[in-house]
């Protein structure tokens, strides 16, 4: 029997009628023949509201704990979904990720998965079951509960998908599928019929929060085509798969945003070897993810370093950039929050010349100002004040005719 992985995510389950609604779909998928595994997410708010939690009873909680904390949220739902199916005559089994077979490393709250055994799901389908596994958590090798990053449920079905070769993977979510920019932002986003994962790691990974990037990047890995799709319809999603002839004509795939970016400067740091490793070191050993970085033209042996990351992680770094400032000589740091990033994605830039003028126009002329510039072999993308980025967004979305149905 055809094998389908389904994921649902946060607000699909976000509610007992919305429980009930993902059961009678699983339920019809089975009955057309397929066995079935369903990944479901906490309960929409339900992981922030755990945070929230602990919070209000450390200032400093482990990872440990928050990932023994965190995990119950996906307990909640697998359970509750079970119970779903079994009020519809379904048999269905619930799994945490430990119970799936999932091993991970030990890096709480961002864990890795080292491998999966999915001999107990395999034994459940074989007895008609559906098995309904906790999405977004493994275990270690030692026995403790790890989480896999936010929106880490969509790399539990990749994951799942990919050990049990299944025939489909399916991610169910609150839009039609992946659009040319969060359709919430821009309302004349058009759903894409198909992406190639590389634009959709892409996006992901500057700010289109429909996938998370590592799901992306493992589906990548290990050749697991998925279809992101409604929970709320029946309408075709966006299949996500490899390169496909053609997609290259395509220049700009679409267009992500990132809120809540912070940018940091550093003046007058001198222009010598090793100074550079000084500053990213210390940032990297406190497990910071460093974005954009721009060194400027060395004017009598010194420079200036500007680097953007996650407005959250500034904050928890407290006084550790200016002291490596200090130890190497360098003047002032500044700390600056309210910017965002914009990033324009398509493989077809590998082979086609103009995007980055053709951004630049259409932002100037709409007034924004940019303050930074990162490219990659398929992406450019500039730092922004925070409170232009939706209108930025529109901006680049008409100048590359995104919202067309043909986009250039
Ligand atoms: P789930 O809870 O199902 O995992 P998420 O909230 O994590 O769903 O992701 C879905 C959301 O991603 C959408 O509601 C949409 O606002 C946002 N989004 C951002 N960029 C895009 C995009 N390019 N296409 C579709 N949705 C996007
Ligand atoms: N519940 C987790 C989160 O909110 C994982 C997920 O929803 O994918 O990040
Ligand atoms: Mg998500």
């Amino acid at each position: 029997m055809p094998i389908v992985v389904q994921k649902y995510g946060g607000t699909s389950v976000g509610n007992p009628e919305r429980i009930m609604n993902v059961a009678r779909r699983v339920v019809a998928t089975q009955r057309a023949g397929n066995s079935v595994v369903v990944v479901v997410s906490a309960m929409s708010g339900v992981t922030d509201n755990l945070i929230g939690l602990a919070r209000q009873v450390s200032e400093c909680p482990t990872d440990r704990e928050m990932d023994v904390l965190l995990s119950t949220g996906e307990q909640t739902t697998i359970a509750l979904t079970a119970m779903a199916l079994h009020s519809l005559g379904a048999k269905a089994i619930s799994l945490t990720g430990a119970q799936a077979g999932i091993i991970t490393d030990g890096v709480h709250t961002k864990a890795k998965i080292a491998n999966i055994t999915p001999r107990q799901i395999r034994k459940h389908l074989n007895e008609g079951y559906i098995c309904i596994v906790a999405g977004f958590q493994g275990q270690t090798l030692q026995g403790n509960i790890t989480t896999l990053g936010r929106g880490g449920s969509d790399l539990t079905a990749i994951a799942i998908a990919a050990a049990l070769q299944a025939d489909h993977c399916e991610i169910y979510t609150d839009v039609d599928g992946v659009y040319t920019c969060d359709p919430r932002v821009v309302p004349d986003a058009r759903k894409l019929d198909v992406i190639d994962y590389d634009e959709l790691l892409e996006m992901a990974s500057s700010g289109a929060k429909v996938m998370q990037s590592r799901s992306v990047e493992f589906a990548k890995k290990f050749h697991v085509p998925f279809e992101v799709r409604s929970s709320f319809n029946n309408n075709r999603g966006t299949i996500v798969k490899a390169e496909l002839q053609g997609l290259e004509n395509v220049v700009v795939r679409g267009i992500s945003i990132e809120r809540n970016q912070a940018k940091v400067t550093i003046t007058n740091v001198p222009d010598k070897p090793g100074t550079a490793s000084r500053i990213f070191t210390a940032l990297s050993e406190a497990n910071v993810i460093i974005d954009v970085i721009v060194q400027n033209v060395s004017i009598s042996g010194s420079t200036d370093i500007s680097f953007t990351m996650n407005l959250d992680e500034l904050e928890k770094l407290g006084g550790l950039i200016d002291n490596v400032a200090k130890e190497i000589g360098a003047g002032e740091v500044t700390k600056k929050g309210g910017v965002a990033k914009l990033s324009v994605v398509g493989i077809g830039m590998r082979s086609h010349s103009g995007v980055a003028a053709k951004l630049f126009e259409c932002l100037g002329a709409g007034d924004v100002n940019i303050q930074m510039i990162s490219t990659s072999e398929i992406k450019i993308a500039v730092i922004i004040d925070e409170s232009m980025i939706a209108v930025a967004a529109q901006l680049a979305h008409d100048a590359f005719g995104l919202g067309v149905e043909k986009a250039i």
